[in-house]
């Protein structure tokens, strides 16, 4: 029987750190309260006294529990997962992160009344959005244990976002834990000042033989399918459970490797360049049409749609201007969705190249695509190591540039050219 960390894959040290972290917070919890109710001081103090107790506390002072911490680690690692397990174990009635208990389960089915999470849709997370959070989060947590405020994707936080949380984690309410996640400590990610208040969970890239058996153990996935899709997905593991269980993950997937296939002169360049823009559009759309139609249905409900008489034309510019705030989330989270789709499709091709590079150097590494590594094999042969790495190059310029805010397509084009002419 696995408990709430079960699902953090080949990150033995982060699950350490965190179960350290839940016992010190459990004990907190069963510890007098001495230090004066309401200020912040309130569980340093009890930290410290904790630290001081000689029974079972451990003995690495940094064992101890802290109000806001910042999950790093690739895409795909495991930084929401880690969060929310952590935030199960703080709500746990046994203080352990059983995995059984109420605590748990509601934390982690998203039910439970004291942990808040944040999913940026957009590109990012707004100002209002976090004064609301950081003004509920400060109320008494309704179980008697810790009010919890997880923020995915911290480093999509607007600078005033950023400033309100801030304020937060400075004087944070006796009971409050801050859960961030984000690629990185890196200025660029998370602020500096941020950053220095919260202590750092640091997840790596989980091999892809832990992927694979959490896919055979979790998931009941076969083990070669988990294998191949382990391997395929590079360390990202919601990535590998898509390729090993969605039919159209996998076509997608195989239309991306396809490419270097397809490049035969200009003209089909060009092609190639739409037809990975247009499936990315495509795929994105797919993603969000049914809960853009939900709130925009929800919306109109509770606009009461229609009404006439005084006031109604005041109501309407009103209503207007919901619908209009409403279009603009959904147009970023579309944009969102395009770009997380088309980052996916850069990373299947990376691989692509990479295999041609290890083929080419003869290293003794295992493919990231065993199902086309006959082609990369071919690739490698006539590119040699200088060509692969010129066109992986150009693979990973692509993705740089599509984050510095170029235009997709443009950027695309460019690096299906590359491609081409090696
Ligand atoms: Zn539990």
């Amino acid at each position: 029987m696995t408990d709430v960390f079960g699902d953090l894959v080949g990150q033995d040290e982060a699950v350490a750190m965190l179960r350290r972290a839940a016992a010190s917070a459990a004990a907190l919890l069963r510890a007098p309260v001495t230090a004066p109710a309401g200020g912040h001081d309130d569980l340093d103090a009890l930290a410290e006294e904790y630290d001081g107790d000689p029974a079972p506390a451990p003995a690495d002072p940094g064992a101890g529990m802290t109000h806001a911490w910042i999950f790093t680690g690739p895409p795909g690692s495991g930084r929401s997962v880690a969060a929310r397990a952590f935030a199960a174990a703080l709500e746990c009635v046994h203080g352990t992160g059983c995995g059984t208990c109420p605590g748990c389960h509601t934390t982690l089915t998203g039910t439970h009344a004291d942990v808040r999470l944040v999913v940026p849709e957009g590109l990012s997370i707004g100002v209002n959005e976090m004064r609301a959070l950081v003004l509920r989060a400060a109320s008494a947590p309704s179980s008697g244990r810790w009010q919890i405020v997880i923020i995915e994707d911290a480093d999509r936080l607007t600078e005033a976002a950023g400033n309100a949380l801030l304020k937060a984690i400075e004087e944070p309410p006796p009971r409050t834990v801050f859960l961030l996640c984000a690629p990185s400590t890196h200025p660029d990610d998370i602020s500096v000042t941020i950053r220095s208040r919260c202590r750092v969970v640091p997840l790596r890239q989980p091999p892809p033989a832990a992927v694979a058996e959490v896919l055979v153990r979790r998931d009941g996935i076969a083990p070669d399918v988990a294998e191949w899709a382990a391997a395929a997905a590079q360390g990202h593991v919601g990535r590998a459970r898509r390729l090993a269980r969605d039919p159209e993950a996998r076509q997608r997937r195989d239309a991306v490797l396809a490419v270097p296939r397809r490049l035969t002169g200009v003209g089909a360049a060009f092609d190639a360049a739409s037809a990975l823009i247009e499936a990315a559009e495509a795929e994105a759309a797919a993603s969000v049409v049914e809960i853009d139609e939900a709130e925009r249905t929800a919306l109109q409900t509770a606009l009461g749609a229609g009404g006439t008489g005084r006031g109604a034309a005041g109501a309407m510019r009103g209503a207007a201007g919901q619908l209009k705030d409403l279009e603009k989330r959904q147009k970023s989270r579309a944009t969102r969705a395009q770009r997380d789709a088309l980052d996916r499709a850069l990373v299947d091709l990376a691989g692509f190249y990479r295999d041609a590079l290890a083929m080419a150097w003869r290293a003794p590494v295992a493919p990231v695509h065993t199902d086309t590594a006959s082609l990369a094999s071919a690739g490698a042969q006539k590119w040699d190591a200088e060509g692969s790495l010129r066109r992986l190059e150009a693979v990973l310029e692509c993705r740089a540039a599509i984050e510095a805010n170029v235009k997709p397509r443009i950027a695309v084009e460019a690096m299906m050219l590359a491609l081409w002419r090696g």
